[in-house]
């Protein structure tokens, strides 16, 4: 079948270099003669029928702004028979094929969902700041997200230093520790506390042993003259978050600490050359993937090269951090009592 038609949307959290990916998807689509609907805010685009014809003009000028030009929401309708059903209409009304979608692994569940209710291809790209998407190396927005929280920490370190400050610098990452442990090595932060070596199961009792831990720890540190210290720590771990974890430091062990919170800046700004280099990379293989008749999976890198995945796979798993950067930080990178008596 000749495809003349396909959507495409954003969804989810935005992520630096998803405009990278929508101009890459129009340029190709175009460059094929396919048109392209682009539907606005996620999913809601699709259910309430929002959406606009995307030229060559609309995509020009966009690879280097951050957010989207198609915006990005969350869309509970889309869990709901109703939501799908009318998402499955408007597709139908408006004649698409396809609908290739840029977002993280609940866009992608959001994806497979409809193919209950309508039988065109569905294809996702992974976009998220995250990077814990199953199947691919990176995902879309990681790296500017990485590179934005080193140069706030960088800024951070200076004043921790003439100071002689302690920092706890809580990242983004959902329920994942590639942004906090990435981050933490490129910025040589003294501690990093995630998922990957604070498991979530943990109790208060387990914060409380580590709690008193980390106390020991920076006592030791500020005993060696140690002048700044910072811990770099995953949202959605401790209770309380980062502030929360001051205030026990402050009143458990008298030590002084600033919480800073980085929050949505990582997910702002240019992207980085290599989001848009990934961005417009997946955006054309998924329009090459979809006019060799491909539907049901992500596009995604590995090893360097454009290849794809089934979408069940590619939501079925979260993508770990790496074992072995995890073990040179906590082992090797990091400042524990060992290091410092
Ligand atoms: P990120 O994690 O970067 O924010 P994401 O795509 O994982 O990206 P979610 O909020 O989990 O973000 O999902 C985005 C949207 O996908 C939801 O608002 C909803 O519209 C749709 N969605 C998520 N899960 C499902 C599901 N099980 N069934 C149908 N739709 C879903």
């Amino acid at each position: 079948m000749t495809i003349k038609r396909i959507g495409i949307l954003t969804s989810g959290g935005d992520a630096p270099g998803m405009n990278a990916a929508i101009r890459a998807m129009v340029v190709a689509a175009h460059h094929y003669k396919i048109e392209v609907v682009g539907f606005h805010s996620g999913f809601n685009g699709l259910i309430e029928d929002n959406s606009v014809i995307l030229t060559d003009n609309d995509v020009s000028n966009i690879i280097q702004k951050g957010g989207t030009i198609l915006k990005s929401a969350r869309c509970p309708a889309m869990k709901t028979t109703t939501g799908l059903v009318q998402a499955a209409s408007t597709l139908m009304k408006e004649k698409i094929s396809a609908l290739i979608v840029i977002g993280g692994d609940g866009s992608f569940a959001g994806l497979l969902a409809l193919q209950n209710q309508w039988m065109g291809q569905v294809i996702g790209v992974p976009g998220t700041i995250d990077n814990d998407i199953d199947g691919t190396d990176f995902t879309i927005g990681f790296s500017t997200a990485i590179n934005t929280a080193i140069e706030a920490i960088d800024k951070i370190r200076d004043t921790a230093e003439a100071f002689e400050r302690i920092f706890i610098v809580e990242v983004m990452g959902r329920h994942s520790g590639h942004i906090p442990f990435n981050v933490g090595i490129a910025c040589a932060a003294e501690k990093v506390i995630s998922f990957e070596n604070f498991p979530t199961n943990n109790t208060s009792a387990g914060e409380k042993e580590k709690l008193a831990t980390l106390a020991k720890e920076i006592k030791l540190a500020q005993a060696n003259r140690h002048s700044s210290y910072i811990i770099v720590i995953a949202e959605n771990l401790w209770h309380g978050g980062a502030t929360a974890l001051a205030q026990q430091l402050q009143v458990t062990a008298n030590i002084d600490c600033t919480a800073c919170i980085l929050g949505h800046i990582q997910r702002g700004g240019s992207p980085v050359a290599k989001d848009r280099i990934l961005a417009t990379k997946l955006g054309v293989g998924a329009i090459q993937a979809m006019i060799a008749g491909q539907s049901h999976i992500m596009i995604a890198e590995q090893n360097n090269c454009v290849t794809h995945v089934a979408l069940q796979v590619a939501i079925g798993h979260q993508q770990g951090v790496s074992e072995s950067l995890v073990q040179a930080q906590e082992n090797i990178l990091a400042l524990t009592a060992q290091r410092l008596c």
